[in-house]
């Protein structure tokens, strides 16, 4: 992977997306359309709807069969549901219109999880069959989205449907999976050859943390392989770690000295949008936003680890299609239940909404201070 700019002296790079640019740019299809034609796609289908009959989609091997209706960890059957679906501005600037499909249901329970009411109650939301999905890509490519980003929850906990939907679509889009990969082996495989992005999460560093905040084992060896086999796919990669308070050390050090000694050439976005959420709201460590002394450090350990850093263009707005209301509805601004506002992307043109909503915000200041 070649990069788009050579290093700067701050050590960050633009992006390293040069098959995704390719794809969304029109130079190269699609990678499912290439698997479609050569019959790959419905051999991934079958082999998915069977791996449902003792699911082992991620390593919480449940070995039931949802098939038949029985449930496991994550709580979904064979059916798919969706919580919102839409096009929105990407998290990283070169997705730019993104339509984002949020599935309901995941394999992890995170303490902090912004979706957790869809987590919890796996089949909320709008029930979709494979083909009501892929005419909602339709809808959203013709309106003028650059991708389908598949967002959960957790897509994988969907593989089959969402193949089915590649194979239903008429108007394909560059395929972005948007995964904390917590997956197994044979998952990745059935990715291979269909996914164009990999924006991956590494979320902790350490068996301790992953158990305690994620609810999960086994957590390190197989996000790790996990993000090697995305690396060798051909697809384009973007490690992400969103910084927790207080986990710093036995989190983000951890997260970045991996990616920098085995994935040194794959961008690794260090994210700073933490807030508390669900089990973390009230906790004495994670009941908080970053405060700037620990964004700081966070910097420094990326500068001092020689990560290779994914900057994205803080105050650029890609321009965004016109699209219709109801669940497609275009939204920057997220209310929440407690009346907490916060942003999806915190654009130049919403910094001074921002500022008025919270005066007292550091980090706004500071991005306030740097336009
Ligand atoms: S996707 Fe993972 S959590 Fe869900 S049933 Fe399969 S193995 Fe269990």
């Amino acid at each position: 992977m070649t990069n788009s700019k050579p290093e700067g002296d701050d050590g960050i790079f633009a992006n390293g997306l040069d098959h995704y640019l390719a794809v969304r740019d029109g130079r190269r299809a699609p990678r499912f359309v290439e698997s479609r034609l050569a019959g790959l796609l419905d051999r991934k289908i079958q082999m998915a709807d069977r791996m449902l009959d003792a699911c082992d989609l991620c390593p919480h091997h449940c070995l039931v069969n949802r098939n038949a209706g029985e449930r496991g960890f994550c709580g979904v059957t064979d059916r798919t549901a969706v919580h919102w679906e839409g096009v929105l501005h990407g998290e990283e600037i070169e997705l730019g219109a993104s339509h984002e499909v949020f599935f309901s249901g995941c394999t992890m329970r995170c303490a902090f999880c912004f979706a957790h009411a869809h987590i919890t109650r796996p089949m909320s939301g709008l029930p979709m069959a494979p083909e009501e999905l892929a005419n909602c890509v339709d809808k959203r490519r013709a309106q003028g989205a650059s991708n389908v980003n598949l967002v959960g929850g957790e897509p994988i906990v969907h593989l089959a449907n969402i193949l089915k939907m590649l194979r239903d679509v008429t108007r394909p889009s560059p395929v972005v999976w948007n995964s904390n990969l917590y997956a197994t082996e044979d998952t990745m495989a059935l990715l291979e050859g269909v996914v164009d992005l990999y924006l991956g999460d590494i979320h902790f560093g350490n068996e301790e943390c992953a158990a305690k905040l994620g609810r999960i084992p086994d957590y390190l060896p197989s996000v790790h392989a996990a993000f090697q086999t995305a690396a060798r796919s051909g697809a384009s990669v973007i490690i992400r770690h969103l910084v927790m308070p207080g986990h710093l050390e036995c989190c983000a050090r951890p997260a970045m000295e991996w990616a920098a000694r085995e994935l040194p050439d794959t961008p690794f976005h260090l994210m700073f949008q933490y807030l508390p959420e669900f089990r973390t709201l009230g906790d004495p460590v994670m009941g908080r936003a970053l405060s700037l002394p620990e964004i700081a450090r966070a910097e420094e350990l990326a500068r001092e680890i020689g990560v290779r850093r994914y900057q994205e263009a803080e105050f650029a707005s890609p321009p965004m299609p016109e699209t219709e209301g109801g669940v497609g509805e275009t939204v920057d601004i997220l209310i929440h239940e407690d009346g907490r506002v916060s942003f999806t992307r915190l654009t130049g043109d919403l910094l001074p909404v921002a500022a008025a909503l919270n005066a007292g915000d550091e980090r706004v200041s500071m991005r306030m201070g740097r336009s």
